[in-house]
């Protein structure tokens, strides 16, 4: 087995996603997901070439779930810990005002991480569960945490600050971050190349549309402005959060409905949004309920793109002149209705997207605006694990 080979894991609070990377080539070996994890139903899929092997078994923690990865490699010939891969490539959702860039992992940044446990409580500690046992079965190899917020970390003072108390929100790190930072670079970057021009030179507008969603507006490859904040919650509708909302509702609802923090917290996070509007969050789901002339699926669609709208004319405002709109992520990347939806009507601003070109379903990137478009309008697979690959070998391996 090469030792260029990368393995990426990006680990939440019940589930490891794992894939092992070339990064030069640009694909992936082998990849699964371990599910369920302390629970006692826990679940492991590996997939290696064209082979999917199950186990369902109790998993006790992520180091136990981590292990039976390694058996998985094992299995299917690849042993990791034995022939080596050149670094781990770890996805850590929050760096904070501390990380701007890829960072090698040892103690002190390991107990960095544990201390932005207060930004990301949901996510945070599970990454660093990932990366303790990563460590502890892999000591010799280079460990590399790539930060889901590293890409917005420079963004303009403007667009970071929010207009509350300066003292409170310094002494409380309090401040716009933003998210799925590895995915808008590595679109944005795909993007340039698509279009064989320079990203020093291109305006864009990246839309992100997953479970989660985000947008961007990347000026010169450097973002000026994006929707998510201190934390994944603000911004564009998304699959079970509500994104924006009168911060007021918050304090609202624990006074008028009795909930503690926890219980608004868990109510704009996990029950808002796509499903709380119309029972399903899947964006499949929810469309064969418009086809069926569901109403509440009907108005949640038109929130989702109400909303995304709103946003994409507040980033052609911020950049003055758009080179290109770019769909990504699970819905961005499948669904034509929201690409068409998203986008209609705006012919005044040179934006049109080409029916049969919208409609036509490919994995690989693509341009859907008409010829001689002045806004070039693209879908563009996003690929957060070959971007982390690639960033961990290049600070392992300079040049
Ligand atoms: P995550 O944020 O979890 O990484 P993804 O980017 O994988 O999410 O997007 C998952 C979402 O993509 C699903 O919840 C679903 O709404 C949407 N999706 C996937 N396939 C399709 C499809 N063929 N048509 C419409 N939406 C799709």
């Amino acid at each position: 087995m090469s030792a260029t080979l990368v393995l990426v894991i990006n680990s939440g609070s019940s589930s490891i996603k794992y894939q092992l990377v070339d990064p030069v080539g640009g694909h992936a070996l082998a990849g699964g997901l371990v599910e369920r994890i302390g629970e006692h139903d826990g679940r492991l899929s590996h997939t290696s070439g064209e082979q999917t092997v199950e186990h369902l078994r109790r998993i006790e923690n992520h180091t136990a779930g981590l292990r039976l990865v390694f058996d998985m490699f094992a299995e299917a010939g690849q042993d990791l810990a034995a022939a080596g891969v050149g670094a781990v490539g770890h996805r850590v959702v929050h760096g904070g005002e501390e990380f701007s860039a890829p960072t090698l992992i040892d103690d002190d940044v390991l107990a960095s991480i544990h201390r932005l446990c207060t930004l990301a409580p949901l996510h945070m500690p599970a990454n660093a569960a990932g990366i303790e046992s990563a460590r502890a079965l892999l000591p010799t190899v280079p460990q590399v945490a790539v930060f889901d917020t590293a890409f917005f970390h420079e963004l303009p003072a403007a667009a970071r600050t929010y207009a509350i108390d300066a003292k409170l929100a310094r002494e409380h790190g309090i401040r716009r971050y933003g998210f799925h930072g590895t995915s808008h670079e590595y679109v944005s970057g795909r993007v340039a190349e698509v279009l064989g021009r320079d990203p020093a030179g291109l305006n864009q507008i990246v839309l992100h549309l997953g479970n989660g969603a985000s947008a961007s507006a990347i000026r010169g490859g450097q973002a000026v402005d994006t929707t998510m904040g201190l934390t994944p919650l603000e911004g564009l509708v998304m699959g079970t959060r509500s994104g924006d909302i009168d911060p007021a509702i918050f304090g609202f609802l624990q006074r008028s409905a009795g909930m503690d923090s926890d219980a608004v917290d868990d109510l704009l996070n996990r029950n808002s949004g796509i499903k709380g509007l119309s029972g399903v969050n899947d964006f499949r789901e929810l469309g064969t309920l418009v086809e069926r002339g569901d109403a509440a699926a009907k108005l949640a669609f038109d929130v989702y793109i109400h909303r995304l709208r709103r946003y994409i004319g507040a980033y052609l405002v911020t950049l003055g002149n758009v080179h290109a709109i770019t769909f990504t992520a699970g819905v961005g990347e499948n669904d034509p209705a929201v690409r068409a939806a998203a986008l209609a009507g705006l012919e005044g601003f040179g934006i049109a997207v080409d029916e049969q070109r919208n409609n036509t379903r490919s994995k690989v990137p693509r341009v859907i605006s008409p010829d001689g478009s002045p806004v070039q309008v693209l879908v563009v697979p996003t690929n957060e694990e070959l971007a982390i690959a690639r960033a961990a070998l290049r600070l392992v391996r300079p040049g």
